[in-house]
């Protein structure tokens, strides 16, 4: 008989038994303070009585129903539910499974409803691993490496990631600007430029937020030429950042978001949202999907939505993550050349002599795995320590993994 071996990159060495609130149990009989969260994606914790209550009545009521042809009634609730929370003026939903796929919806519309090829991608993003989702990508070589070509019609510009250049966010935001239009004048015209597709803090790029100046200037050029606007809220939506959505920092008025992540709970969901009269330009039968809006994960959505309101997670996003912030400076030593991050996406950069230095991040979070804290890397170097726990995480938790983290930072 052959043993299949899953193809996994196993960040630690641990076999989760089962899972609960922000911790996870281990096959190993041992108890883990999870500042992973699935990537960003159990946001009310693991297994929430609430969300595994609603996925249960679910399952035994209907779990499939293809839903452009099918209406379902956690489908309607869900959108029912969605209206409250999203954008002014973001009134209609597409559904998929995945990020990668709500990041092709996105480009499919934009494409669509502008008749432009072009689309404007920013340095140290990150969208999906689908091909067209990675050629957006520039997070990192790693993430299209080996399967050129790659689709066409995509630019990069300069995000303003100030640490990496040793300026100022004023200097780093100029400089962005100036690069963009730059590009505008010399490379592509924005008349050919259907959207610019960004996220309100860099993720899997190394946890940089971005400013509101810079976002602005963004929404200004867009204006100026019917350029879309569209964040990428995969990663920073549904509180993530201590705001709903992470452009609400900003200020500044989107025309399309994408969603994933903090949706559903873990349960796999994903989507689009815009205008009704954008969305009406997208091409009959050219979105959808065999499994999109699964009636289980919606039901899943709808009790997580729920579970942010009704606890207060949205706030206690921006109360913990200052707290986070604070303690994670407060405890950074020579090895970490910059602490930052927004809500509770807390990012450690370990830099020697000014470089970035993966080799002391794997070590750091290898070692945090051994003492009990659960923590991932991110950036294009991996040399980000990011810290991105459920967004039920209470002070003593955050003191926890503080404790730990601390005592990491001492031994290596
Ligand atoms: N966009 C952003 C901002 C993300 O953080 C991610 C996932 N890390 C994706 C897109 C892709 O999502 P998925 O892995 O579900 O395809």
């Amino acid at each position: 008989m052959t043993r299949l071996s899953p193809r996994l990159l196993q960040a630690t060495p641990v076999t989760v038994d089962h899972a609960e609130g922000c911790y996870v149990h281990g096959t190993d009989g041992r108890r883990y303070l999870d500042f992973t969260a699935g990537i960003g994606v159990t946001s009310t914790g693991h297994c929430h009585r609430h969300v595994v209550e609603a996925a249960r009545r679910q399952i035994g009521s209907l779990i499939h129903g293809q839903y452009t042809t099918v209406m379902h009634r956690p489908l309607l609730e869900l959108t029912e539910k969605l209206g409250t929370v999203l954008p002014d003026g973001l009134d209609s939903v597409f559904f998929a499974n995945s990020g990668s796929e709500a990041v092709e919806a996105a480009l499919r519309l934009v494409r669509q409803a502008t008749g432009r090829p072009n689309v404007v991608v920013f340095h140290g993003g990150f969208h999906g691993r689908t091909v067209a989702a990675a050629t957006m990508t520039t997070s990192g070589t790693r993430f299209s490496a080996g399967f050129s070509p790659l689709m066409g019609g995509v630019h990069i510009a300069p995000f303003p990631t100030a640490y990496r250049y040793g300026w100022t966010e004023e200097e780093a935001t100029d400089f962005a600007l100036r690069e963009l239009d730059y590009l505008f004048a010399t490379v592509t015209s924005p008349a050919e430029t259907a959207a610019f597709l960004v996220e309100p803090v860099l993720g899997e790029g190394g946890y940089v937020p971005g400013n509101t100046r810079f976002f602005r200037g963004l929404r200004q050029r867009a204006d100026e030429h019917g350029i879309l606007l569209v964040f990428d809220e995969i990663q920073t939506g549904f509180g993530r950042t201590g705001k709903f959505f992470g452009h609400q920092h900003f200020d500044v008025r989107p025309d399309v978001i994408t969603i994933a992540k903090g949706l559903a709970s873990g349960f796999p969901l994903s989507g689009i949202a815009a205008s009704e009269g954008l969305m009406a330009r997208a091409w009959p039968g050219s979105q959808g999907g065999t499994y999109g809006a699964n009636a289980v994960s919606c039901a899943a959505a709808v009790a997580t939505l729920e579970v942010i309101e009704k606890e207060g997670l949205v706030d206690n996003a921006a109360v913990r993550g200052r707290e986070l912030l604070t303690g994670a400076r407060h405890t950074a030593t020579g090895a970490i050349g910059d602490v930052r991050g927004l809500g509770l996406m807390v990012g450690l950069e370990f830099t020697t002599d000014g470089a970035p230095d993966r080799d002391r991040a794997t070590a750091a979070q290898q070692l945090a795995a051994k003492k009990g804290l659960f923590l991932l890397t991110c950036g294009a170097h991996m040399n980000v320590v990011r810290m991105i726990p459920p967004l039920i995480v209470t002070a003593e938790q955050i003191d926890e993994a503080l404790g730990i983290w601390s005592e990491v930072l001492a031994e290596i």
